[in-house]
């Protein structure tokens, strides 16, 4: 899974088929088709890597088209989301967005051929019945008695079923194949039904909607699609794919190559379910930093680059398998590294007074923006009499090998002087509010005092000019364990995936606009959230700072 392959399984049958001149003039043309019934995950980044990324590799095309051929309401909101999506993500799509809807007059007629072929038939079976009869396994299936109908009467019945005749399941249009097939799926399945429902783009006009099966071959055949490519469980559905387009009358057929769905460790990806989450209340929406779906991944803070980095380590598999969380945020970290700017914030504020300097003093200590980018400049950090550290930084009574501050102790503030506890100041609860300190004047940063080594370095923020900050700290929302069983996800949901903090950052956060991601010093990632209002910043922490994928990879090698 770790090297890159110039190539991949799909890639080779796509050679074959250049190679055999199976298309005309080498060309590839691949298609990206969601169902427009909820917001894109993680899953779908990778399939949208992966068709988006061949039709760039073959100079051919993508198409974005919308499968909706299950009349839905609020189908609107969610196509805007899947554009947005996949835009984000770096790709454009061929053309207009294509919707299967667009095609229902054309599968319509091509339904009347096979009827005319002798290679469908109206069947007045009940749902129940058709299941009934399909047999299982062991059985072959039984045939309908409706199955021996005319040419003419099919014609004419499904016709009327177009014509709102007939009620919701009381008849159906099947294809004619082979009621003994050993495939359970080429057992005369159904191609339409009648629902009088109101469709998001064809209003009225149709109540009869053709099924996921029977839609798909023709989308794509109309399109022009080269290779259809989709997950496993569709695998058996393949040769009814290619049976739906045997009258097709273009000369070049699609078709459809399966590899193995994204699974990612603590990530639930069904749309369905997700969207229980969304409903039930227990994330803020699609959105929320804690959702794998793409939406929640942006806000989250993850950059394109980084997704589409993960996806392409992750190859292309044939067989199911489960890629573990820490290789993304493996991913996240390697490309912010270079591009986030450092800040220092502080989460969980502790005062700390510096006894022996000035109270009417300010310095601006020059700090680099990001030491492993010299090209991000310098800016200048307020220092003054008191300050914030973080209250982890500090213990009355310090364990063994604590190397930050403690009474009587010394430290170095990052970037700026060596402080020594000389007392530590509690409310009448007992609680430590406030430090006071001594300050080195000579140990300033920068100049040959600095050469004077203390083992701690604590991060700080000057509290004359501390921007109050609203620190959203994120886990997973569901254990490794817990994703894949069939519980309700109220059941399983990790109570404690947000921790709100009132941190303190310094005065440069309110130069940055809602976006921007940093690394706050010693304490990870960060991205400024939506929720930031005119000088009061939200940030969300995107990922920590420590690498378990190298952890996990050292494990396993
Ligand atoms: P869901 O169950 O979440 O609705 P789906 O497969 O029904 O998933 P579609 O909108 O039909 O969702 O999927 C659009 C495309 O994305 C399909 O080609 C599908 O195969 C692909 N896809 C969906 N989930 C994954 C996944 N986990 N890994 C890779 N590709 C996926
Ligand atoms: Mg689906």
């Amino acid at each position: 899974m770790e090297e890159r392959k110039s190539s991949n399984f799909i890639e080779n049958e796509i050679n074959a088929d250049i190679a055999d001149e199976v298309y005309a003039d080498q060309r590839v043309h691949t298609r990206f088709p969601p169902e427009p019934n909820g917001y894109l995950h993680i899953g779908h980044a990778k399939s949208i890597c992966l068709n988006f990324g061949l039709g760039e590799k073959y100079h051919g095309k993508t198409n974005l088209r919308f499968d909706d051929t299950n009349p839905t309401k609020e189908e609107a909101e969610y196509v805007e989301s899947i554009k947005e999506d996949v835009r984000w993500l770096g790709f454009e799509w061929e053309g207009e967005a294509h919707f299967a809807s667009d095609y229902f007059e054309q599968m319509y007629t091509y339904a009347q051929q096979l009827i005319r072929e002798g290679k469908a038939y109206v069947d007045d079976l009940s749902s129940e019945e058709i299941k009934a009869y399909r047999g299982d396994f062991n059985t072959p299936g039984k045939e309908s008695p409706w199955r021996n109908r005319s040419v003419e009467e099919n014609l004419r019945l499904f016709a009327e079923m177009r014509d709102g005749k007939y009620g919701d399941g009381e008849k159906v249009l099947r294809a004619k194949i082979d009621m003994a097939a050993p495939n359970i799926i080429m057992r005369d399945p159904v191609m339409y039904r009648v629902l009088h429902a109101h469709h998001h783009r064809t209003g009225d006009r149709w109540c009869i909607y053709p099924l996921y099966d029977y839609a798909h071959p023709l989308s794509d055949a109309i399109e022009n699609i080269t290779h259809s490519i989709c997950t496993l469980e569709f695998e058996d559905h393949r040769p009814l794919y290619n049976w739906f387009l045997e009258s097709w009358p273009a000369k070049e057929h699609p078709r459809q190559i399966e590899f193995a769905r994204l699974n990612v460790t603590t990530m639930i990806t069904s749309k369905r379910k997700l969207r229980r989450l969304v409903e039930a209340g227990i994330v803020s929406g699609w959105d929320d930093p804690r959702m794998p779906t793409i939406s929640g991944i942006r806000r989250r803070g993850y950059t394109p680059e980084a997704l589409r980095d993960f996806c392409e380590r992750i190859g292309v598999a044939k067989n199911d398998s489960t890629v573990d969380i820490g290789l993304l945020e493996f991913c996240v970290r390697e490309d912010l590294k270079t591009k986030a700017p450092r800040l220092m914030t502080v989460l969980e504020p502790l005062k700390v007074v510096l006894t022996n300097y000035p109270a009417d003093r300010q310095e601006l200590l020059p700090v680099e923006n990001n030491p492993d980018d010299p090209q991000a400049g310098v800016r200048e950090v307020p220092f003054g009499r008191e300050l914030y550290i973080e209250r982890a930084d500090f213990m009355e009574e310090p364990v063994k090998k604590f190397f930050r501050l403690a009474p009587g102790k010394e430290v170095r503030l990052k970037n700026a002087y060596i402080i020594r506890c000389d007392e530590v100041v509690k409310d009448a609860s007992g609680e430590i509010v406030e430090l006071r300190c001594s300050y080195d004047p000579d140990s300033k940063s920068g100049t040959p005092g600095s050469q004077r080594k203390v083992k701690g370095v604590l991060h700080w923020v000057n509290a004359a000019t501390a921007v109050p900050t609203e620190a959203r700290l994120y886990e997973y929302l569901f254990s490794p364990e817990d994703t894949a069983d069939d519980r309700a996800p109220e059941e399983k949901v990790n109570e404690a995936s947000l921790r709100v903090l009132a941190a303190l950052a310094e005065p440069a956060i309110l130069e940055y606009p809602v976006g921007t991601r940093f690394q706050f010093m010693r304490q990870g990632y960060f991205v400024i959230d939506t929720d930031t209002t005119a000088g009061h910043p939200v940030v969300n922490r995107i990922v920590g700072l420590r690498d378990t994928w190298a952890k996990i990879r050292a494990q396993k090698a």
